[in-house]
């Protein structure tokens, strides 16, 4: 068992980098955890560019998306943080969702958001887009974000419809006529009355979670509260 345990190990620092995600520096060998040390270095850690938003008092994200919200991390351009959310959506990397998921749900124990919800459903991708990249990073961080807290990750009852451009081409009235009636419910009275949490990656002009919200309109009576990992400023 060792020895396989050697093998598994070296076979997992082959596949994923061994350094810290924002600023490059060597953390050590590869241990099958799955904790944020994992990703990033204690000072990087430290020197996330956290919101504070966990107590959800009138916050930014909020402002955005019109909806009891919270964002975990602010995205500056430029900042370290920046490369880090490029490697977990374009470079293979999802693990970072999911470590980061986890991290905020860790530091946001007592967080109001998630009372009583019942499940995690992450934005979805179009099945075109899910087969070009080979996984959903939002559904990522709600893995992270259940494990901790429990509460299941639900990705049948909302699908993508259309094949959207990449938004981060686009100007703002582009990505609203581009992201709006994208999104479609399955089973809808499944989800009456349900209080959901809506999961993004990252939000900027709030369309996609708006276009999102739109569709799940459908679910009578639901509460829709969102969590994103970092929210762009
Ligand atoms: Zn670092």
């Amino acid at each position: 068992m060792v020895l396989h345990s050697k093998i598994l190990n070296r076979l997992l620092n082959l596949m994923y980098p061994r350094t810290c995600a924002m600023c490059g520096r060597y953390i050590g060998d590869y241990i099958a955890r799955g904790d944020i040390q994992q990703i990033v270095c204690n000072d990087c850690l430290r020197a996330l560019p956290r919101t504070e938003q966990a107590e959800l008092r009138q916050n930014e994200t909020e402002a955005v998306v019109g909806t009891t919200a919270a964002a975990f991390m602010f995205f500056e351009k430029h900042h370290p943080v920046q490369d880090m959310i490029h490697k977990m959506k374009f470079g293979q990397q999802p693990q970072i969702g999911y470590v980061l998921g986890r991290q905020a749900a860790i530091e946001w124990q007592d967080s109001e958001l998630w009372d009583g919800v019942d499940v995690i459903i992450p934005v979805p991708l179009h099945p075109k887009r899910l087969r070009q990249r080979g996984y959903n990073q939002s559904e990522y961080i709600a893995r992270g974000l259940s494990e901790v807290t429990g509460i299941p990750v639900d990705t049948t009852h909302v699908t993508r419809t259309r094949h959207t451009h990449q938004q981060a081409l686009q100007n703002s009235a582009g990505r609203k006529t581009n992201v709006a009636d994208a999104f479609a419910v399955n089973h809808p009275e499944q989800l009456y009355h349900k209080t959901i949490l809506l999961v993004d990656d990252l939000i900027t002009t709030g369309e996609t979670v708006k276009a999102c919200m739109k569709a799940m309109k459908a679910f009578r009576g639901a509460e829709i509260r969102v969590f994103a990992l970092g929210k762009a400023r």
